[in-house]
C-alpha cells in the first residue's frame, strides 16, 4: 500500500459510517472502494434544523468575514487536493490526468475563490434629488443543493460557494452514484467553516424530493436531468421556493466552411469528449459544411484514435469509463440505432464485452440523419454524430430544432462572422472556436428546457440573494 493510498483511506474513513452503509464500486474495475452512509428523511430534517439555527450568525458575520472563511475553505481543498482527486477518480471513474479529476479539484478551488472574491456592491437605481432607491441582496436563508454524478465536486462548489458567500447556510444532497466524492469535499470544507453552516445528507431520490419540498428550505440549486428538474418544480410549488435549474443539454457545434479542419480538430475533440462525454455542456451534435465534411471527419478521427482510455488511477489515461451501467446502456443503444440506420462508423462503436468496467470506446459517427436518436437525444457519453449541411441557415435551423439550449459553438476563421451566426442560436452560451469553456467570472445558464437561472460571477451571487429595494 502506498503512502498516497494511506492518505486516501484516512479521508475515506472520516466519511464512512462506523457500521453498515452502502458499498460503492469503482466503475473502471468493479472493485469496492468504500461505503456511503444511507441517510434518511429524518437525518435530512435534523440537517435542515441545524442549518436554520446556524444561519443568522453566519449572515451576521457580513461579507468580509465570510470571504475570509471561504478562502480558508479553498486553502483546505488545496491542502487535500490529491486525496480528493483520487477518491473522485475511483468513484466517478474519471482519470487523474487530462481535464479530469485533478482538474476538477483545481476547478473547485478556482470557483470557490471566485464566489468569495467577486464584488457585489449595492446598486443605486435612482438618485435624482427627489427619489433615492438602492438595490441590495439579503440572504435567503437555507439553500438545498442537489447534484449529479458527472462533475460531482465541481458542481457542488458551484452551488454552495455563492450560497455561503451570500449569507445562506447549505444542505447538500449528492447523487447516489457519487456520494463519497461530495462527502469528502464537504468534510474538507468543514475543516475551515464554522459548525452548522454546511452539511451533506447522502441519500436517494426520496431525500432529494423531501429537500425540494421542505418548508425549511428557501431555495434549491439543482443540477441534473430535465425530468428531475420538472419534478423539483412541482415539489417546490407549495412553498414557492426559489430555484436555479441547470438541466440537460444536447449542444450543437456548427463548423463554417472557412474553418481549418486540422486546426480545429483538437478543440472539437475535447469539446465533445471531455469527461468521456459525460458533461452537460459538451458538444453532442456536430454540423459540418459539405465542402469540408470529409476533411473534418478525417482530422477528428486522426486526433481521436490516439487518446488513451482506461482505469483512472493509471497516470497515462485521459478518458475513462461511463460512470454507471444505465448510462453505458444509453450510449450503446443510441450507437446501435445509428448503425442500424446505415450511418457510417468512423471510429469505435464496438465495445469489448469482456471488460470489468463500463468502458465504451471513443466513437465517431458520420453520414447520419438529423432525426436519428443519436442526434436527437442526449447521449451523455463518448459518441459524437457528425451531420452534413449545405447552407448555414439549414445548420442554424437544425441546431435550434430541439427543446434544449444549454450551450453551442461556431467554428470559423472569421470571428466576426462566427459571432453573427452565434447570435442566431437558441442557447444560454455560444462559444467561438471552443466548446464548454466555462469561466468563473462569466455567467452560465440554460435556454429553453435546459433550465433557468444563472450561475457564476456577480449574476450568480444575485441568484442566491433576496433582492431588496430601499427607497427613500
Ligand atoms: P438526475 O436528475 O437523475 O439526478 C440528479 C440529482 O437529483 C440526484 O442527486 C438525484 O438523487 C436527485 N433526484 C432524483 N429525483 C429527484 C426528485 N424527484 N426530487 C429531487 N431530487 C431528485 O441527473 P443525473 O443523471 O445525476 O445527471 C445527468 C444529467 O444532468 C444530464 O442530463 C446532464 O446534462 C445534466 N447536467 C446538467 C448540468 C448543467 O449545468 N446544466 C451539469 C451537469 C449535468
Amino acid at each position: 500500500m502506498t503512502a498516497q493510498t494511506d492518505l486516501n483511506d484516512v479521508l475515506l474513513d472520516a466519511i464512512q459510517p462506523a457500521h453498515g452503509g452502502r458499498e460503492v464500486f469503482d466503475p473502471a474495475t468493479g472493485q469496492p472502494i468504500g461505503r456511503a452512509p444511507e441517510h434518511s428523511v429524518v437525518d435530512l430534517q435534523e440537517a435542515i434544523d441545524a442549518a436554520r439555527a446556524a444561519q443568522p450568525a453566519w449572515a451576521a458575520r457580513g461579507h468580509a468575514e465570510r470571504i475570509g472563511l471561504l478562502n480558508k475553505a479553498a486553502d483546505a481543498i488545496e491542502a487535500h487536493a490529491e486525496e480528493l482527486a483520487r477518491i473522485l477518480s475511483r468513484e466517478q471513474g474519471k482519470p487523474l490526468n487530462g481535464p479530469n479529476a485533478r482538474f476538477e479539484v483545481g476547478a473547485c478551488v478556482a470557483w470557490l475563490r471566485a464566489a468569495a472574491d467577486t464584488p457585489l456592491e449595492p446598486e443605486t437605481i435612482v438618485d435624482d434629488g427627489t427619489t433615492h432607491a438602492v438595490l441590495t441582496y439579503r440572504p435567503l436563508g437555507v439553500v438545498g443543493a442537489i447534484g449529479p454524478w458527472n462533475w460531482p465536486m465541481m458542481i457542488t462548489i458551484w452551488q454552495l460557494g455563492p450560497a455561503l458567500r451570500m449569507g445562506n447556510t447549505v444542505v447538500v444532497k449528492p447523487s447516489e452514484y457519487t456520494p463519497l466524492s461530495v462527502l469528502a469535499l464537504v468534510h474538507v470544507l468543514n475543516l475551515a467553516l464554522p459548525q452548522g453552516v454546511l452539511a451533506a445528507v447522502s441519500g436517494g431520490r426520496e431525500v432529494g424530493e423531501a429537500l425540494a419540498g421542505h418548508p425549511g428550505v428557501d431555495k434549491v440549486m439543482f443540477t441534473g436531468s430535465i425530468a428531475t428538474g420538472k419534478a423539483i418544480v412541482r415539489s417546490s410549488a407549495e412553498t414557492l421556493k426559489r430555484l436555479t435549474l441547470e438541466l440537460g443539454g444536447n449542444d450543437a457545434g456548427i463548423v463554417l466552411p472557412d474553418a481549418d479542419p486540422a486546426a480545429i480538430a483538437e478543440g472539437l475533440f475535447w469539446g465533445a469528449f471531455i469527461n468521456t462525454g459525460q458533461t452537460c455542456a459538451a458538444l453532442k451534435r456536430l454540423y459540418v459544411h459539405e465542402d469540408t465534411y470529409d476533411q473534418v471527419c478525417d482530422a477528428l478521427t486522426e486526433y481521436a484514435k490516439n487518446v488513451p482510455m482506461g482505469v483512472g488511477l493509471d497516470e497515462q489515461n485521459v478518458l475513462g469509463p461511463l460512470q454507471n451501467r444505465a448510462q453505458y446502456e444509453i450510449v450503446a443503444r443510441l450507437v446501435e440505432a445509428a448503425k442500424a440506420s446505415g450511418a457510417r462508423i468512423l471510429l469505435g462503436g464496438n465495445p469489448a464485452g469482456d471488460q470489468a468496467g463500463y468502458f465504451y470506446p471513443t466513437t465517431l459517427v458520420a453520414d447520419i440523419d438529423n432525426d436519428n436518436p443519436l442526434v436527437a437525444e442526449e447521449q451523455f457519453g463518448p459518441a459524437l454524430p457528425i451531420i452534413k449541411y449545405s447552407t448555414v441557415e439549414e445548420a442554424v435551423q437544425m441546431a435550434n430544432g430541439l427543446e434544449v439550449g444549454l450551450g453551442a459553438s461556431v467554428w470559423s476563421s472569421d470571428r466576426e462572422k462566427a459571432r453573427e451566426i452565434a447570435s442566431l442560436i437558441e442557447a444560454g452560451t455560444v462559444w467561438i472556436n471552443e466548446h464548454g469553456a466555462i469561466d468563473p467570472r462569466v455567467p452560465f445558464g440554460g435556454a429553453k428546457q435546459s433550465g433557468y437561472g444563472l450561475e457564476f460571477g456577480a449574476e450568480g451571487l444575485k441568484h442566491l440573494g433576496q433582492p431588496q429595494i430601499i427607497k427613500g
